[in-house]
């Protein structure tokens, strides 16, 4: 048996900080014990702090409810506390950076769901069904830091995650991407509390998420690039281009999806039948949030739908349908997964699994 270990959430009376603190409820592996958020909340209980504004489905875990909040700036404050920290606090963007360095150097690995680290070229960026072998440049990364314990590891933007371990699974099998087009329709608690004004967006379509196209299409690049003298080295050979719309859907996010392959296309049925079949890491080592099939291909010609299907195994899986060929590249499909569980918490603390299988924690 794991023994448990104490964790910290810092931002955590945020959204995605809430969401940390839900899923990590009776987590078999990691015990939340520090808490921490901006100097306002600082110093009150967490059910104190959260009261009014705790938006998660189910009640307030019990042992949290009276964890006095931190102040998430006090990096001090952590030290003895934890042996880990998720990282969800809003702060600019410099700042981030430079408070999960603190962290680290205080000797705590950080998983963090900011963007801050995301092209910090020793900071692998991890999908753990996709590129687990990134944690490697992390022994690279605490020497040229002068760090023993601490390292910082970071997720993706979750909107390249209903389409990424569909397009690796085929990589995997032999066929590699060249062109990927993307037209994500991105769901509103993606944007957190309270988000897109509801006058904007009920039976609307905005066409623009700040900075996401941009997140979308260099993103990938970097999972699937490979670790070369301490650092990651970009992929260079595939090309994005998405299209990112915010619709009115409260939870999933939906990717249509045009792909061209290098070489040659495989055929349908192969396609599916390479998904269905699909394990990686987390599967091989039974990783307490990993989903059984990471891929769930659907026969129905109308899925996937966010509300039918975003909640797949523990909301964790992706789920795929719709795949035909395309008139002008060879393959189309559509892709969804629950953007605040696996684009989001879900996804940092299957990280956070994998590193401690790794005994990087
Ligand atoms: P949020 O709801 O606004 O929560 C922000 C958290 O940061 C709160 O706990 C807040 O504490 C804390 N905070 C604010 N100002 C602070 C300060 N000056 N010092 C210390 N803590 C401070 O934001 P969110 O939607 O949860 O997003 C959190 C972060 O995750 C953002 O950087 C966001 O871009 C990122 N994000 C990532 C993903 C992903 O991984 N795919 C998805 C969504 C969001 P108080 O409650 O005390 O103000």
């Amino acid at each position: 048996m794991v023994q448990r270990i104490n964790v910290a959430v810092i931002g955590a009376t945020g959204m995605v900080g809430q969401n940390y603190i839900r899923l990590l409820a009776n987590h078999p592996w990691f015990e939340v014990a520090y808490v921490a958020a901006s100097p306002q909340s600082a110093g009150k209980p967490y059910a104190e702090a959260v009261a009014g504004r705790w938006h998660m489905p189910s009640d307030l875990p019990e042992p949290v409810r009276k964890l006095v909040v931190g102040d998430a700036n006090d990096v001090e404050a952590a030290r003895g506390k934890c042996a880990l920290v998720f990282s969800a606090v809003s702060l600019e963007k410099q700042a981030t950076a430079a408070l999960e360095c603190a962290y680290a150097a205080a000797g705590l690995p950080v998983v963090s769901n900011n963007s801050a680290h995301r092209f910090t070229p020793d900071v692998p960026m991890i999908i753990p069904e996709i590129n687990p072998g990134h944690l490697d440049v992390i022994a690279a990364q605490r020497k040229a830091r002068g760090w023993t314990t601490g390292c910082i590891v970071v997720k993706s933007n979750c909107s390249i995650q209903s389409y990424m371990t569909p397009v690796w699974a085929l990589w995997q099998a032999g066929y590699k991407p060249r062109t990927l087009v993307v037209a994500t329709l991105q769901a509103l608690s993606g944007a957190g509390h309270p988000g897109v004004p509801s006058l904007d967006i009920e039976g609307n379509v905005v066409p623009l998420i700040k900075n996401e196209e941009e997140k979308t299409e260099n993103e990938p690049l970097k999972i699937f690039g490979r670790v070369e003298n301490g650092v990651i080295v970009k992929d260079g050979s595939i090309a994005i281009s998405a299209h990112c719309n915010r619709v009115p859907v409260v939870d999933g996010h939906t990717a249509c999806v045009s792909l061209k392959f290098a070489d040659r296309a495989p055929a349908l049925a192969e396609i599916i039948a390479i998904w269905r079949a699909f394990k990686a890491a987390p599967q091989e080592l039974a990783l307490p949030m990993a989903p059984e099939r990471p891929i769930i291909y659907r026969d129905e010609p109308d899925r996937p739908q966010p509300r039918k299907d975003r909640d797949a195994d523990k909301a964790m899986a992706v789920t795929v349908g719709r795949l035909r060929k395309c008139n002008v590249f060879d393959i189309r499909f559509a892709g969804l997964h629950h953007n605040t569980v696996r684009g989001a918490a879900g996804g940092a603390i299957l990280t956070a699994e994998l590193m401690r299988a790794r005994k990087l924690i």
